[in-house]
């Protein structure tokens, strides 16, 4: 067993965040709740990379699709109209595109952040997924009001500043994925680690 303050997670500054000029106020945010970022970087992605980021399982693309689709019954769109099908397997594809188009549209900045509950901790702090939904004192919540009825309306992916594992399974696959050999360091916060 891992003793707790090991747990780490994946966690991206996405172009709007980027744009937006909130790399610090991110950061901050984290080591505020003690957490201890032990790898940083920007860079731009490729259109591989982002590929291989996102699931390619058909459920995971469907799901995505699903998404949409609720979206639309919701607020009375019609799918057919915007897709040319009402089919959540051939809708989904398109969101996937949509996501990775919205990747590759800015430098990123990719982190890895270690501590206590790392994984969930973080997700708290993101919020939830869809930005006019996240909670106020959330990043989402604070910086953003984006959603999927205005997203879909525009043909792009909604917009969220982060991107930041789901559970500590994805985050080793993550930080597997976009710091393969890295260094990851090893320091002491103080009031945290002593
Ligand atoms: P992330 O994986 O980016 O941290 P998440 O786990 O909260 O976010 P997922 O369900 O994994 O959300 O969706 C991945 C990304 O797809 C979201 O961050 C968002 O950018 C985009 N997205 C999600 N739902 C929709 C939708 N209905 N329409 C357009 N884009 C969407
Ligand atoms: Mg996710």
């Amino acid at each position: 067993m891992k003793h707790p303050k090991e747990e780490k997670t994946f966690v991206m500054v996405k172009p709007d965040g980027v744009r937006k000029g909130l790399i610090g106020e991110v950061i901050k945010r984290f080591e505020q709740h003690d957490l201890k970022i032990v790898a940083l970087e920007m860079f731009q992605p490729d259109f591989g990379q982002i590929d291989n980021h996102y699931p390619k399982k058909e459920e995971w693309i469907t799901r995505l699709g699903e998404k949409t689709k609720t979206t639309y019954e919701k607020y009375g769109y019609d799918l057919l109209e915007d897709f040319g099908t009402d089919d959540t397997s051939k809708i989904g594809p398109e969101v996937r595109k949509w996501l990775v188009d919205y990747m590759l549209s800015a430098p990123l900045v990719k982190m890895i952040v270690q501590g206590v509950h790392a994984v969930d901790v973080i997700r708290k702090l993101a919020g939830d997924t869809l930005p006019y939904r996240a909670a106020v004192g959330t990043i989402r919540g604070d910086f953003s009001i984006d959603s999927p009825a205005l997203a879909n309306k525009e043909k792009r992916a909604v917009a969220n500043i982060i991107h930041c594992s789901e559970t500590p399974e994805e985050a080793e696959h993550e930080i597997k994925h976009w710091f393969g050999d890295a260094k990851i360091y090893n320091y002491k916060r103080f009031g945290v680690d002593e």
